[in-house]
C-alpha cells in the first residue's frame, strides 16, 4: 500500500513538473482527481484493510490527497496570474500616442448671420432680447394693430395651438410688445430680438415653415425715418461690404406708418440686372417703418412725445445672399457637399 502511494505521488509530481499551462493542468486534474481516478481508488481500497491498517493508511492517504490538491491549486493560481498579465500587456494603452483627430462642428450659416447682426447692433448700444416661441394672440397680433377682424391677418399662415388665443409666434414682434410694456411709456428702447418664428407656408426654395427673424425696435424722442435709413445702411455695409447702398420703397404694414421695403444694391451684378435682383439692380431684404401710433398707445407710450422705428428681416434670406445659395432647404438637409462649401462661397 505504502509503495503504491509513493509511486502515485512520484508519478503525479513528475507530470506536474512538465505542465506549462492551465489547459493541461485541467486535463491532469481530470485524469488523477476525478471520482474514478487513481487517487479516489486509493481511498476506496481502504475498505479491504483491517481496522488497524485503515487507521494507519487513512491518515497517510489524507495527507497525500491534501498535498496533491494544494499542488494543483498552487499551479492553477500561477497560470491564471500569468494569463492575466499577458492580457493586460496586450491591451495596454499607450498614452503617449497621438490621439485621433475628431472633426468638430461649426456654427450654421444662419447662426453666423445672427451673431454678426448681434455684434453690429450691440456696438450701436442695442440690447439683444428674447421671448417665448409659444405666444398669445394678443402679443403676436392684437397689440401690433392687428385686431381679430383685420383683413391683413391671414389665419391660414399661423399655427394656432389653442382656439385662436395661443399660437406659435409668426414673427418676433411680440418681444417688442413685451419690451414696450415693461418700459411703461417712460423708457427709451433700443433692442433687437433674433429668434425662431413659424408660419404655415408651402415649402420651396425660398420659403420654410420655420425661419429665423432678426427684428429691431428703437423708441425714443425725436426719432425719424432717416434714423432707420442710416441704421439700415450701416447694417448692410457691415454685413455685405462697404460698397453696397440702401434704398427705401413705400410699402404697407399694419404696425408701422409710414412703412417701407428696404433694398440694398445687388451684390451679384453692377446694377444691370441678374437672377438675384428683382427689381433690377436691387435686392429687398428688410421691411419696417415708423412704429404706428396705435401700437405706441396700446403699449403705453404717448405718440405725441415718443416715436420709434421697427424693422424685420429673415436671417435665412441674408445667409442665402451672403453665401450665394439658391435653395433655402439645403441649409437643413445636412448635405456635406453643400454645407462644406458655404465658407468658400461667401460673397463679400
Ligand atoms: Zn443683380
Amino acid at each position: 500500500m505504502k509503495e503504491k502511494i509513493t509511486l502515485l505521488q512520484n508519478e503525479i509530481e513528475e507530470k506536474l513538473k512538465n505542465v506549462t499551462n492551465l489547459e493541461t493542468l485541467n486535463e491532469l486534474k481530470v485524469n488523477y482527481l476525478s471520482k474514478k481516478g487513481p487517487v479516489s481508488e486509493l481511498t476506496n481500497s481502504l475498505r479491504d484493510l483491517s481496522i488497524e491498517e485503515k487507521k494507519e493508511f487513512g491518515k497517510i492517504i489524507t495527507d497525500f490527497k491534501n498535498d496533491v490538491y494544494s499542488k494543483f491549486e498552487e499551479l492553477k493560481n500561477k497560470f491564471e496570474l500569468e494569463e492575466l498579465n499577458k492580457k493586460l500587456e496586450s491591451e495596454k494603452i499607450d498614452i503617449s500616442m497621438p490621439g485621433m483627430d475628431i472633426p468638430s462642428g461649426s456654427p450654421s450659416i444662419v447662426e453666423k448671420v445672427v451673431e454678426e447682426a448681434e455684434e453690429f447692433f450691440i456696438s450701436l448700444g442695442y440690447d439683444v432680447l428674447e421671448g417665448p416661441e409659444i405666444e398669445l394672440d394678443k402679443y403676436n397680433f392684437e397689440m401690433l394693430n392687428l385686431p381679430k377682424d383685420h383683413p391683413a391677418r391671414d389665419a391660414q399662415d399661423t399655427y394656432y395651438l389653442k382656439d385662436e388665443e395661443i399660437l406659435l409666434r409668426s414673427q418676433t414682434s411680440p418681444v417688442q410688445v413685451r419690451t414696450m410694456l415693461k418700459g411703461e411709456g417712460k423708457e427709451p428702447i433700443r433692442m433687437i430680438c433674433p429668434g425662431k418664428t413659424y408660419r404655415r407656408e408651402d415649402i420651396n426654395a425660398t420659403h420654410e415653415q420655420e425661419f429665423t427673424q432678426i427684428e429691431g425696435l428703437v423708441i425714443d424722442k425725436k426719432i425719424s425715418l432717416s434714423d432707420l435709413k442710416g441704421t439700415f445702411d450701416a447694417f448692410i455695409k457691415h454685413t455685405f461690404g462697404k460698397e453696397v447702398e440702401a434704398r427705401f420703397r413705400p410699402s404697407y404694414y399694419p404696425f408701422t406708418e409710414p412703412s417701407v421695403e428696404m433694398d440694398m444694391s445687388c451684390i451679384y451684378c453692377d446694377g444691370s440686372g441678374c437672377s438675384m435682383c428683382k427689381p433690377k439692380g436691387w435686392i429687398t431684404i428688410c421691411g419696417g417703418g415708423m412704429v404706428h401710433p396705435n401700437v405706441l398707445k396700446m403699449c403705453g407710450y404717448d405718440p405725441e412725445e415718443w416715436q420709434g422705428f421697427a424693422f424685420g428681416m429673415a436671417a435665412e434670406r441674408i445667409a442665402m445672399l451672403k453665401y450665394n445659395m439658391t435653395d433655402m432647404r439645403s441649409m437643413h438637409e445636412n448635405d456635406l457637399r453643400e454645407t462644406k462649401n458655404f465658407d468658400r462661397k461667401e460673397v463679400k
